[in-house]
């Protein structure tokens, strides 16, 4: 089922920390991992946390499949769940987006490498390691769990201006 994409500033779950998930393997988990991938694939995203949808969990779907160069890659689904990021190292600065603040993209500085433990759907502990544009998305997924956007990352001068643009979208009720 297609779940709705929260856009910032609608919803103050965007800007505090999700509740770490304590039930594994459950219908609903399994439910709640097909719906956020479904939701993400429509949307045209390559991650999707909790948050985003309004529930207030510690989980994230990721799939860079979609925005690699090969046509047609097949799909390489990542559900993490509780995760932690246990290591970064090096740096990369890139355009980033975000699908509860679509219309903006702008250059974040984030870790070149990332090692990240979670959890599966049957609660089993796992490393994942991922470079380049992977690593970005782990690091932007996971900063969703903890409350904190990509436009944390910028000068308070760019926020101010994407968070006054929005503002007006809101008003013309462009913002939904
Ligand atoms: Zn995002």
């Amino acid at each position: 089922m297609l779940r709705k994409v929260v856009r910032y500033l609608n919803n103050p779950i965007l800007e505090r920390p999700a509740d770490p998930v304590t039930e594994f393997d459950t219908p609903e988990l399994h439910t709640l991992v097909e719906d956020m991938f479904e939701t993400m694939y429509t949307s045209h995203g390559i991650g999707l946390a909790g948050p985003q949808i309004d529930i207030d969990k510690r989980i994230t779907v990721i799939d860079i499949a979609p925005a690699e160069d090969e046509e047609n890659a097949a799909p390489q689904k990542i559900v993490l769940i509780n995760p932690e990021i246990i290591a970064k190292e090096g740096k990369q600065t890139g355009e980033e987006g975000c699908l509860s603040i679509p219309g903006f993209r702008e250059p974040v500085s984030r870790a070149k490498f990332c090692t990240v433990r979670a959890q599966d759907v049957k609660g089993e502990w796992f490393e994942i390691a991922g470079e380049d544009l992977l690593a970005r998305v782990f690091q932007h997924e996971i900063d969703h769990l903890n409350g904190i956007l990509f436009i944390n990352h910028l000068s308070a001068l760019k926020r101010d201006l994407i968070k006054r643009k929005i503002r007006k979208l809101q008003k013309a009720g462009e913002w939904e």
